[in-house]
């Protein structure tokens, strides 16, 4: 069938990764390194880093920030996409995990490319705000403490320049968000966000359900 979107079986999945995906060496060992932890589940899964990565290259994007970093993968993919001179400002609060990132963000040489902010991602992006960012990012990823999704979001859109693309992660929410149930504020909260993007006159929007779905939003 064309007219839905395929259920993505474990054949599926398996054939996504052995042959679609094109991924350097120190991310796959990134990824093996993370797997051994316990919050392991929390990284971005490899399609959709390559995904990511093309849509970076599309938007021939220069400065880029990301939410929600954790050990580093998905900033592995969007540092690489970026030209020689290209910026990611990277938010987190727990240096646990992202001094394993910059040990691999260094093997990789992107290094040079990533600004790492530790703090609560709120303050960077309100310090971001206040230095006169506005309208100076070309994409933004969302992937950090979800009740604060929404604040992100109104915060990347005056980041970002017209044109410029935002993706928040998780938006399907192992499929929660169809019928949340009322003692699940986090599939409440990520329903409520898609439907708001979705009507939201200042963006141009898709979900995409990839991974656990990405909604997409590029700024008008
Ligand atoms: N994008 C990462 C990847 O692909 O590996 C995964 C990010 S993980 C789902 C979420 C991250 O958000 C965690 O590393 C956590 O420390 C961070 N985080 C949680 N609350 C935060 C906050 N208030 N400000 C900044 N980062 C936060
Ligand atoms: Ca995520």
């Amino acid at each position: 069938m064309s007219t839905r979107t395929l259920a993505v079986t474990d054949e599926i999945q398996d054939y996504l990764a052995r042959v679609t995906v094109r991924e350097p060496e120190p991310f796959r060992r990134l990824r093996a390194e993370t797997a051994t932890m316990e919050n392991a589940g929390m990284q971005i899964a490899p399609e959709q880093g390559q995904f990511m990565a093309l849509l970076v290259e599309l938007l021939g994007a220069r400065r880029a920030l990301e939410i929600g970093t954790f050990t580093g993968y998905s900033a592995l993919w969007v540092a690489t996409a970026l030209p020689p001179g290209g910026r990611l400002v990277c938010c987190d609060i727990e240096r646990a995990w992202t001094d394993i990132a910059q040990r691999y963000w260094a093997e990789a040489g992107v290094a040079g490319k990533i600004d790492l902010r530790l703090g609560p991602a709120l303050d960077t992006l309100d310090a971001l705000l206040a230095e006169g960012a506005a309208g100076t990012f070309d994409f933004a990823f969302i992937d950090a403490d979800k009740p604060n999704y929404d604040n992100y979001y109104e915060r990347a859109l005056r980041l970002l320049r017209s044109g410029g693309l935002v993706a928040l992660d998780n938006a399907l929410s192992d499929g929660r968000v169809a019928a949340p149930r009322p003692d699940d504020p986090k599939a409440r909260a990520m329903d409520q966000l898609n439907r708001k993007i979705c009507q939201d006159e200042r963006v141009t929007c898709s979900l995409v359900p990839i991974a656990d779905g990405l909604m997409l939003a590029r700024k008008r």
